[in-house]
C-alpha cells in the first residue's frame, strides 16, 4: 500500500531511567498511525482500522514514555529496555502488524501455579488455544504439603502441579501449549486487539488474551534461619499449616493485634502458645490491640494464659534432621532471655509481586495487588491478573483456580463476541451508525451481562 512508505520512521522507545519501564503502548502507536494516515490515501480498510481503533486505543493504553523520532529508515525500531534484559525488536511496519490477521494463539498465560494451571484447563474445554509461561518461582516453592484442597489435601505441590499439567497435556493436546520450562516473560505489548508477549529466550508470541496469573512472594525478615524454616514449620496462614501442629507448641511472632488474632486462629487447635511482640510494646501496640480485642491483658494471661514476651526474635535453628511437619522441632532466639522451644512458628510478614510486568505495563494497583474487576480484567483491557497476584484480598490455591477460571469465562466470551462483530458485513455496520458506535454499543451490551455471574456469562453467549 502507497501509505507503508510514509511509515518511514523511527520509534525509540526510553525505559524510564530508573524503573526500566516498558514503554510503548497504544495511544503513540495509535496517534502516529493517525498522523501518518493523513499523508496517505486512505484505503476503506485503513479508515475501518482508524475508526475501531478508537474506543479500543483509549482502553488499552497504557502511559507512555515514547521519544518519536522522523528517520531514513524503512522499519519501526523499538528499543524496549527491560530489567536487565535489552530487545531490538523490528515492529510495526505495516498495519497487520498492528492489528495482525493471524493471532498465535488465542490467549498467553504467564505463570504455571495453580492459578494458570486452571487458566490453561479452562480455555482449552472450549477450544481456545493457550500457550503457558512458567518461570519457575512459586509461592509455595518450600511448601512440603498442600492442604484445604478437596481431593488434594496432603499432597506434595510439585506433585499437584505435574498431575495437573500431565492431565491437561494428555485431554487437551490441540489446545494447551507450554512454552519451555523456565521461561520468563519479560515484556507484553499490547496491540489494536490483543498483544505481542515477549520471553527471556527470545521468543514472541501474539496472542488475542492475556491471563497474568504470576503470584506474589513473602518478604521474610533477615534473620538467620528464617528463609530455611518458611515453609517448613514456619507459616502464616492457619487453614494451610495449623493442623500439624495441633497440641503442640507454638510461637506466634508480630504487631500485638495481628499476632492476638493469630494466637485467636490457633487456640482450639493448641493452647501451648507464646506471643512474641517484636520488642517493647509501645502505647500504640496497646491501643491497637485494646481497639480490636477488647481487654485482650485480662482475657490472654488470666482466660487462655497466653504468655506475651514483649523481645525480638534474633534467629531460628531447626533441632530436627526430619524434615517431616510431624517432628518440626525449632529453639527461637530472643534479644532477650533463654530461647524459646516450638514446633511451629506463625509470621506476619509482607508481600511483594513476583513479576516486574505490572509495573512494566503500570497497571492499576490496590496496595501490593493488581487492581482487578469482578471479570480479573485489570486497568488494561484483555489483560487478565489471577491467583494470588490480584487484590481479591484471597491468597490460597481455591482461589487461584477460581479466579483464573472466571478470567477464562470472560475472555472467552469476549472473544466470541469480538469475531461475532467482526464478521458483520459493513453494510450492516454503517446502517446500525458506524462501526464505533455499533462496535462500542456491542460491547457495552456483553459487559452488562458479563457483569453478573458465570452462568450469566455462558447466557450472554447465547448458551
Ligand atoms: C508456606 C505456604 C504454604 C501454603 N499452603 C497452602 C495450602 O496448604 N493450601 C492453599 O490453598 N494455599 C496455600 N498457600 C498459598 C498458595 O501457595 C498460593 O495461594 C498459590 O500458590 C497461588 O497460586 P498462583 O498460581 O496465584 O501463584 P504461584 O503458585 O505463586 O505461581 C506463580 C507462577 O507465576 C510464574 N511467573 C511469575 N512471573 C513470571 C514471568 N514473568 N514469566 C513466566 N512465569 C512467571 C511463576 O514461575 C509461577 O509459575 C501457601 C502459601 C505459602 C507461602
Amino acid at each position: 500500500m502507497q501509505g507503508s512508505s510514509a511509515l518511514l520512521c523511527k520509534i525509540r522507545v526510553l525505559a524510564d531511567q530508573s524503573r526500566s519501564y516498558l514503554s510503548l503502548g497504544t495511544i503513540n502507536i495509535f496517534n502516529f498511525l493517525c498522523s501518518v494516515g493523513s499523508m496517505v490515501h486512505l484505503s476503506l480498510s485503513l479508515w475501518r482500522f482508524c475508526l475501531l481503533s478508537l474506543p479500543l486505543a483509549s482502553s488499552l493504553s497504557i502511559p507512555q514514555k515514547a521519544i518519536v523520532e522522523e528517520s531514513e529508515d524503512s522499519t519501526l525500531i523499538r528499543d524496549l529496555v527491560i530489567d536487565d534484559a535489552e530487545l531490538n525488536i523490528t515492529d510495526y511496519t505495516s498495519l497487520d502488524e498492528w492489528n495482525p490477521a493471524e493471532w498465535d494463539y488465542d490467549v498467553v498465560i504467564v505463570g504455571g501455579g495453580p492459578a494458570g494451571l486452571a487458566a490453561s484447563m479452562s480455555l482449552a474445554r472450549v477450544a481456545r488455544t493457550s500457550l503457558l509461561y512458567d518461570s519457575q518461582e512459586y509461592r509455595n516453592e518450600q511448601t512440603r504439603y498442600m492442604h484445604d484442597v478437596l481431593g488434594q489435601d496432603g499432597q506434595v505441590p510439585l506433585k499437584f502441579r505435574s498431575t495437573v499439567r500431565q492431565q491437561i497435556e494428555q485431554l487437551y493436546p490441540d489446545y494447551s501449549f507450554w512454552a519451555t520450562r523456565k521461561t520468563k516473560v519479560i515484556g507484553i505489548v499490547p496491540l489494536e486487539k490483543g498483544f505481542r508477549v515477549y520471553d527471556d529466550k527470545g521468543g514472541k508470541v501474539t496472542s488475542k488474551r492475556v491471563i497474568m496469573a504470576t503470584g506474589i512472594k513473602d518478604v521474610l525478615p533477615d534473620k538467620p534461619g528464617f528463609a530455611e524454616a518458611f515453609g517448613r514449620g514456619m507459616f502464616w496462614c492457619p487453614w494451610c499449616d495449623g493442623h500439624d501442629y495441633k497440641n503442640r507448641k507454638l510461637v506466634v511472632y508480630g504487631k500485638l493485634a495481628s499476632a492476638i488474632g493469630s494466637a485467636l486462629n490457633m487456640r482450639k487447635l493448641t493452647t501451648d502458645i507464646t506471643i512474641v511482640t517484636g520488642g517493647p510494646l509501645s502505647k500504640e501496640d496497646k491501643e491497637a490491640a485494646e481497639t480490636r480485642w477488647p481487654g485482650w491483658e485480662t482475657v490472654l494471661k488470666n482466660s487462655y494464659k497466653i504468655p506475651i514476651r514483649e523481645n525480638d526474635i534474633t534467629k531460628v535453628e531447626r533441632t530436627t534432621t526430619s524434615m517431616e511437619p510431624k517432628d518440626d522441632q525449632y529453639k527461637v532466639y530472643l534479644n532477650g532471655g533463654g530461647p524459646l522451644d516450638a514446633n511451629g512458628i506463625i509470621i506476619h510478614v509482607s508481600t511483594v509481586q513476583t513479576s516486574s510486568l505490572p509495573k512494566q505495563l503500570r497497571l492499576n494497583m490496590d496496595g501490593n495487588g493488581v487492581k482487578v474487576n469482578d471479570n480479573k480484567e485489570s486497568s488494561v483491557n484483555g489483560l487478565y491478573v489471577v491467583g494470588d497476584a490480584n487484590n481479591d484480598g484471597s491468597t490460597n490455591a481455591y482461589h487461584a483456580m477460581w479466579s483464573a477460571k472466571r478470567a477464562a469465562v470472560h475472555a472467552h466470551v469476549s472473544m466470541s463476541k469480538q469475531e461475532y462483530l467482526d464478521s458483520v458485513p459493513s453494510a450492516m455496520v454503517a446502517v446500525a451508525g458506524g462501526h464505533e458506535d455499533f462496535y462500542r454499543r456491542q460491547m457495552e451490551e456483553l459487559e452488562s451481562h458479563i457483569g453478573d455471574d458465570v452462568e450469566q456469562m455462558y447466557k450472554a453467549l447465547g448458551g
